[in-house]
This record gives C-alpha cells, sequence and structure tokens, in this order.
C-alpha cells in the first residue's frame, strides 16, 4: 500500500498487486460548504456520500458497491457509514472518505486538531490535552497523542519544529488572518488537515 500525494479533495491512496494491477483506491469527499465551519460541514453531509466521476476513466461511470462503517471518533462521530464504488468500465473499486477521516485511522483529524491546540498552544499535558469523544470508552491516551505529533514531527529536542509552527498559527489566527489552501481555511478545526496536506511541504 503506497501513498501517491495528496491534494484535497480528490486523493488518493492506492494499492497495487503484485502484478501492478489498480485493486484499491481511496478517494476523498470534497467539503462542499466547510470553509467557515467544517464540523457543520461534515455532520450534515461529510458521510455516506460517493462520487461518479472515476480518476481512472475520466468518466461518471462508479456505482454504489456497498457501505461499511469506520472509527472517526471526535466530540461529534464514533462511527460513521462510509461508501464504496465501483467503476463498470474499468472495474477498479474505490472507497470514499470524508475529508477529516484518513484511512487507517480511528480518530478524526478534528479530534488530532483539538489535542495539538491544547497540548501546543494551551500547554496541557499530554493526559490532559486528550480530545473530546462522543464515546467515553475511546478518550485517546498519551502514547496516541504522542505517535500523532510524531507523524507530523520528528525533531530534537521532541517536537520543536511543531512548536514553533504552532505558535506562528496563535498568532496568524490571533491577527485575523485569512490562510488558504485550495477550497480550505486554516482554523483550530481544520488545524491537522491543514498540517496533513501541507507537511511533506515543509523545508
Ligand atoms: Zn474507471
Amino acid at each position: 500500500m503506497g501513498r501517491r500525494g495528496l491534494r484535497f479533495g480528490f486523493q488518493i491512496w492506492a494499492g497495487h498487486a503484485l502484478s501492478g494491477v489498480l485493486i484499491a483506491t481511496i478517494l476523498f469527499i470534497p467539503l462542499s460548504n466547510g470553509e467557515s465551519n467544517p464540523e457543520n460541514a461534515w455532520a450534515a453531509d461529510g458521510t455516506a456520500v460517493m462520487l461518479r466521476r472515476c480518476p481512472v476513466c475520466d468518466l461518471d461511470s462508479i456505482i454504489g458497491h456497498g457501505r461499511r462503517r469506520k472509527q472517526a471518533h471526535d466530540e461529534r462521530h464514533d462511527w460513521i457509514e462510509i461508501r464504496r464504488g465501483i467503476c463498470n468500465c474499468c472495474g477498479t473499486t474505490f472507497t470514499f472518505l470524508p475529508a477529516f477521516s484518513l484511512p487507517y485511522t480511528h480518530y478524526s483529524l478534528l479530534a488530532r486538531s483539538q489535542a495539538l491546540r491544547l497540548y501546543f498552544v494551551d500547554r496541557c499535558s499530554l493526559e490532559s490535552a486528550a480530545p473530546t469523544v462522543m464515546d467515553p470508552c475511546r478518550v485517546a491516551d498519551p502514547s496516541t497523542l504522542r505517535r500523532w505529533f510524531r507523524s507530523l514531527d520528528c525533531s530534537q529536542p521532541s517536537f520543536s519544529f511543531l512548536r514553533q509552527t504552532l505558535a506562528a498559527v496563535a498568532q496568524c489566527l490571533a491577527r485575523g488572518e485569512i490562510i488558504r489552501h485550495g477550497a480550505l481555511r486554516l482554523s483550530w478545526s481544520t488545524l491537522a488537515l491543514f498540517l496533513q496536506l501541507l507537511w511533506p511541504l515543509r523545508l
């Protein structure tokens, strides 16, 4: 399973069998009106959505191919329903995920955003920086938070780069600056998604 790059709204982790045949692709559902309030946008229409356009064939050839559930814990979600599709031209199968729920993860990027803010900006301990979750049995433990932060920053001393970046973000937001990446606007809620998208670009 390899990551082929990530563009907001329409990309893609793809798996290839040894033969080179495309076996599974994940597409992210673009946020429709999520610029000012991404949490509401996701709650309203971010799950169980399917796209019709096949990125391989460039045709509206994807049809429904079942549904399944995925964990995406945060304040307003626990398990979400997601759809699968198959292209009736090329046979590629697709899984459609909301932009705030990465593949193979159990917590949404809203939850990770909250943890980033609590730990790096509000200076909470790892124990008290656990994000608010609907399911009280799924409170993230400190090792989970450390793993999230480490996936963004392995600098020494620990997280020094991330700490510096979040201080700059806090200043920008306090000044009311508007920072966008495509349709996405940087806010405390979209922070983790933003970093996920832009992090590979850091020098
Ligand atoms: Zn196709």
